[in-house]
């Protein structure tokens, strides 16, 4: 039996019996572009099920080569990729659960100077990073483009997931936190550590949100923070309200990423 016997219309079958999915939605899904920024511990789930749900195109965003630490939480990586850039085992990976997926791989620093040309063309985009300062990034190009995104970030046992974007006058990342903290006030995964499965939690929640997204179904998290502590196994959700003071959503001067400072390094989970 081949890996596409019975077509799409058997591949998809459990989608295609889920209602609020369906076939036009399964064409949707099939039809999305989709830009991860992160191929680490997060961006594993996410490109994971993305790439097993059918999207369309995958553009996937990380600077790296993988090191011997990643492989405790960032799963779609082996120990023969280690010293390889994570893209290209990414990309196998993808390829190998899925051939029909369009992969595009970006070994590039996802920066202030490429953010808006790898995000504007896109259907939606996926925050895998672990760093604020590309987190403001993502916000910001997203914003400035029009361009909903689904947020996660992990620390140590726990986490959160939001979706922003999805409603016209609806809230950014920055609305919730107008600045990025000083870098040295965020230590990344380095320093903190973080349990193996919790990026796979968060990761896993952001792909229900992005397919929820891309079909346009459910209640979506937009306007919503929501935060998961593995230690406790509890969840709480905060509400996110649009600011109309804020830097970038609100009545402000901002236009595009020029007029916005950014620190450097950008590092991603
Ligand atoms: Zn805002």
């Amino acid at each position: 039996m081949s890996d596409n016997d019975g077509g799409r219309e058997y591949r998809y079958a459990r989608h295609l019996s889920i209602d609020v999915v369906g076939g036009a939605g399964q064409e949707r899904i099939n039809a999305a572009d989709v830009l991860v920024v992160g191929a680490g511990g997060l961006g594993s789930p996410v490109i994971s099920y993305l790439g097993a749900a059918g999207v369309g195109t995958l553009h996937i965003v990380d600077p790296d080569v993988l090191e011997n630490s990643n492989l405790q939480r960032q799963v779609i990586h082996s120990e023969q990729d280690i010293g390889r850039p994570k893209v290209e085992s990414a990309r196998e990976f993808v390829k190998s659960l899925n051939s029909e997926v369009e992969v595009v791989t970006h070994e590039v620093e996802f920066g202030p100077e490429n953010a808006e040309s790898l995000v504007e063309d896109r259907d939606l985009v996926v925050d895998c990073t672990d760093n604020f300062q590309a987190r403001y990034l993502i916000n910001d190009a997203c914003t400035l483009t029009d361009v909903p995104f689904v947020h996660g970030a992990v620390y140590r046992l726990e986490g959160q997931v939001s979706t922003f974007g999805t409603q016209d006058d609806g809230p950014c990342y920055r609305c919730l936190f107008a600045e990025a903290p000083p870098e040295e006030a965020t230590p990344d995964c380095e320093v903190n550590g973080v349990l193996s499965p919790l990026p796979g939690t968060i990761g896993t929640m952001e792909a229900t949100e992005a397919i929820k997204t891309i079909v346009g179904f459910g209640d979506s998290l937009d306007g919503r923070l929501l935060v998961y502590d593995g230690e406790d196994m509890t969840t709480d959700e905060v509400p996110v309200r649009r600011d109309p003071d804020c830097p970038v959503c609100g009545d402000s001067e901002i236009e595009s990423l020029a007029d916005i400072e950014y620190e450097h390094p950008f590092s991603i989970e």
